[in-house]
């Protein structure tokens, strides 16, 4: 495929898929209108009733976006797999039981397409939500980040995301970004691999 034909978001699920497996835990951080936990769901929900999405958002709209969505898109038996918080992400740690191997922590950051355009991630919350993932993310998971910059504060939240990814250990990390170079307001697709000696990517 071609990156600069697909949207950072479509890119970020296709990479998603590589890590992911069925039955896995996986979380997003940001819920939104509930696209990108619909399509974590559909990587990790297995015919066991295995696999766990935690999604969360500081918007009880979103929530209700999410879950409707799930509604017309799942089986009710694969809903029961998703649980949604009405939290911080930064709070993450809270949720998700502490003996649940995360494979993928996903933020997709900036407002809520459709919603309030001034409720948005902010760079202190998010650096603390990074944080909380790192602890809980698994050896060969995956931290992804959609990051917009086109709105206030954006381009500062890029800057910590890109502070934080550029500290990260060079032994257990892989940091990359993805940008459109003739596209400066395109979002930035950021992608945290924490390295697994038994796994090749
Ligand atoms: N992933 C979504 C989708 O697939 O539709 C889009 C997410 S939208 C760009 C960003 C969301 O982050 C908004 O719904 C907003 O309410 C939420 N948000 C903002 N600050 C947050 C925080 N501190 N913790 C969790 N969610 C937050």
């Amino acid at each position: 495929y071609v990156f600069g034909k697909k949207k950072a978001t479509e890119v970020a699920h296709l990479i998603w898929k590589r890590v992911v497996q069925n039955g896995d835990t996986v979380i997003d951080a940001t819920c939104g209108n509930g696209y990108d936990t619909l399509a974590m769901l559909k990587m990790v929900a297995d015919e066991l009733g295995r696999g766990r999405v935690y999604g969360m958002d500081i918007q009880g709209d979103a929530l209700k976006r999410t879950s409707s969505l799930l509604d017309e898109s799942v089986t009710l038996k694969e809903k029961e797999l998703v649980k949604l918080f009405s939290i911080c992400h930064s709070r993450m740690e809270e949720i998700v039981p502490a003996n649940s191997p995360v494979r993928l922590v996903a933020f997709n950051l900036g407002y809520l397409p459709g919603g309030d355009k001034t409720i948005t991630t902010a760079s202190e919350t998010t650096q603390l939500a990074l944080e909380a993932a790192k602890k809980i993310l698994i050896p060969g998971g995956l931290i992804s980040l959609v990051v917009y910059v086109g709105h206030p504060g954006g381009m500062e939240e890029l800057e910590t995301v890109e502070a934080f990814a550029s500290g990260l250990s060079v032994d257990n990390w892989i940091c990359c970004k993805f940008q459109m170079l003739n596209r400066p307001l395109a979002p930035v697709l950021v992608l945290l691999f924490k390295s697994d000696s038994t796994r090749s990517y």
